[in-house]
Parts: C-alpha cells; structure tokens; sequence
C-alpha cells in the first residue's frame, strides 16, 4: 500500500502528528530508531502549561494555551479509545516566593487565566507566607500518554516501525524521493521529521536556518504512600510534580552539554538542595533520570513545509513544552499540509 506520510521519530510530538493525519485518512507509517516514547517526550514531568507564561512570547503562550484547551478532550478521547488513563488531571499549580507578582497578575488578567492570592499554609500545612494559585493548570504522566498515543495511532491504521534509524534524505529535484534507513530504503508520498533534539542533525544542509539542539534536563524521582500534597508547586524553575500513586518528579536542570544523557552527582545535589530546603524530612529519591529537550530560539518550534523542497515537514523544536503543545502543533501541521501554514512557526530558510 502507498504510504502518504512517513514519520521521523516517535515522541509526543511524531505520534500526534500521526493520529491527526490517519484521522484525516491519510496512510502513515512512523519510524523510530529505538522504541517510540523513549526520549524526551518520557523523560519530561507532564505539566500542561508553561512553568510562568508571562516569561514567553505570544508564540509559545498561545500555541501551549490552544493545546491546553484541547488536553481535557484529547485524554478523554484516548482513554475511550484505547482505555489507557493518561493521569490527567486538573491539580492547579503553586507558586512558592520569590515571584513576580505583579508580572503573573498582569499577564493572568489580560489572557483570563485564573490566579488567586493564597496563604500557603491553606495548601501547603505548615508553610509559612503568601502563594500564587493557578487553579486550572493540569498534568498528565508521561509514559501513559505515550502509551495511549501509541496504541491510538496502531488502531487507526498507522505503521509503527522501531530500530528503524533515518540516516539522510535522497532529493530529485524539489523533492524527497527517499529515506536511507539502517533497514534499507522507505518511500513515501511526503516526509515528516518530529525527530525531537535530533531533528536537526537528521535533516543535515536541509536544515537551513532551523535551529534545534539538545538541552539536557534532569529529574529526581520520589515515592509516598499518598501524594504529600495536590498541586504541582513550582518555586523559582524548580517544580515538583504529585502523581496520584505517590509519586513526585522534581526538575529540572537546563544543561548545553550536546547528546549527552547521562546523570551527574552535580544536577543531583542541587535539585536535593532545593528539596531539602522546603522539606527538611523527605527520603532518599528512588530514580534519577535525564532527557534531552529539542531545544530551539526562544522555545518556538518549527511547524510547517520545507522552503525548498515540495514534500518534507517538520513538527519539531517543541524545547521545554513539547508534551503541552503536541495536540494543537499537530492541528498546526496539518493546517501547513493543508496550504494554510502559520508563518510564526515556519521553517525558517
Ligand atoms: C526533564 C524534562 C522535563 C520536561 N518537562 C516538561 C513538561 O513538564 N511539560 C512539557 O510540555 N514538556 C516538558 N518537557 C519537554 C518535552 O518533553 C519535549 O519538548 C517533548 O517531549 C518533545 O517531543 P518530541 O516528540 O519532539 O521529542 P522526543 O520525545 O525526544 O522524540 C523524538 C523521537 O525521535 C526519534 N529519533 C531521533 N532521531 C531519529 C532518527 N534519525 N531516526 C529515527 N528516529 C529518530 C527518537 O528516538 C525519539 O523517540 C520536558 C523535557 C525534559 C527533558
């Protein structure tokens, strides 16, 4: 059968682009040369927003604020088709001192996002001070969206292919006319490269200006009998992420070190430092693990066609909210396969 679109890379990002394409009728095949949901899109803690969107340009805040609107639906839907429970849920998110109080009201206001003044002893027992709540910032876990998004893209139809690795693009003039693969050769009506933090690399002269590269981000990992409080607190790029089991992720570190995943002693002390800080009594952490964010220009991904060359995309360069905005980057792709690209997240030549 003729394959219509052949995806580069299995995270959140290349398993929602494929759903969206399959749901349109579209034959997909996805490679990956691992498994799917293996690197960043696993690694990373689930929150549905940027950590203060008031740092960010309209850019990220309203592709994450259009994708956060579509969550809610989007995990309800994959749990009534696959029956996998991606965990969402809507915990809100508090903001411990020191903040931009003004900054966060401002921005809260203007977008209609709801924050509320609390004392945090309300949220937090014992805690002394004031907080910022944002009561409807949600999460999901990670692995189980990935999960899902896997199993949906198999039910529609869609080919996974793992251990295939993408080597380089063959051209024919203003097109791709294949994909060397260690597997051998793939052929396709047009080429999507999700590739997460290796998306530029795959891409080599094609790239053009399209910046992307790996930024590291380690994860601490702590587990409670019960969750030791509801909402995600965020103080000072630091967060710490309540799953219902007990579970709770605290990152992340913010690293330029190339591809190079490995833990250190130095991300683990100071992630302890800052743990130790606000909960003197906690226990030892029972995983330590570290991704790599497709890191890109001021965190704005590349969403649409090649300049040159008729039959290749890119859906990549997500950095820090990649899980947040893979439902609408892939409405957004769709839209540039459409003939109705959004020139704010164009390939840039
Ligand atoms: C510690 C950490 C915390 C984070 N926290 C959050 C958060 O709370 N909220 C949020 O929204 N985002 C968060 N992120 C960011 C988010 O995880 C990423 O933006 C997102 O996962 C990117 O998705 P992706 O599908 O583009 O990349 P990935 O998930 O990395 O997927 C890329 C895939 O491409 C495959 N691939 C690469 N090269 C090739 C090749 N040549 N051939 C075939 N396959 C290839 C890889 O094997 C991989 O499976 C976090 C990231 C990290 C590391």
């Amino acid at each position: 059968m003729k394959t219509d679109f052949l995806i580069i890379g299995g995270g959140a990002i290349g398993m929602s682009s494929a759903i969206a394409l399959l749901e349109e009728g579209y034959n997909v095949v996805l490679i990956d040369r691992n498994a799917t949901g293996a690197e960043a899109s696993w690694a990373g803690g689930g929150i549905l927003s940027p950590l203060c969107s008031w740092d960010y340009t309209v850019a990220v805040t309203d592709l994450s604020e259009r994708s956060m609107r579509m969550f809610e639906k989007t995990a309800a839907q994959l749990f009534d088709d696959t029956g996998i429970d991606t965990e969402y849920q809507k915990c809100g998110m508090l903001l411990l001192p020191p903040f931009q109080s003004e900054r966060a009201s401002a921005w809260c206001s203007k977008h209609q996002v709801r924050l509320q003044n609390v004392s945090l002893d309300d949220l937090l027992p014992g805690m002394q001070g004031e907080g910022l709540f944002m009561p409807d910032i949600s999460q999901v876990r990670n692995p189980r969206l990935l999960e899902a998004l896997r199993r949906r893209v198999e039910m529609l139809g869609g080919r996974i292919l793992e251990q295939h690795e993408a080597l380089r693009f063959e051209t024919s003039g203003d097109r791709i006319c294949g994909l060397d693969t260690n597997q051998g050769k793939l052929v396709a009506g047009a080429y999507i490269v999700a590739a997460g933090a290796w998306s530029k690399v795959l891409l080599g002269e094609h790239a053009l200006g399209m910046e992307v590269r790996p930024i590291r981000g380690q994860m601490l990992l702590f587990k409670f009998d019960v969750p030791p409080f509801p909402s995600i607190l965020l103080q000072e790029s630091v967060y710490f992420i309540p799953r219902k089991d007990g579970h709770v992720l605290v990152g992340s570190t913010l690293e330029d070190v190339g591809f190079d995943k490995s833990t250190t002693t130095e991300a683990l002390e100071h992630l302890l430092k800052r743990v130790q800080a606000l909960f003197p009594d906690w226990p030892s952490p029972v995983r330590h693990w570290a991704g790599l964010r497709p890191g890109s220009p001021d965190n704005i991904p590349t969403i649409g066609r090649h300049p040159h060359l008729a039959n290749l995309y890119a859906n990549c360069g997500h950095f820090r909210y990649g899980v947040t905005m893979s439902p609408a980057s892939a409405e957004l792709l769709l839209d540039a396969i459409n003939g109705r690209p959004d020139p704010t997240y164009r390939w840039h030549a």
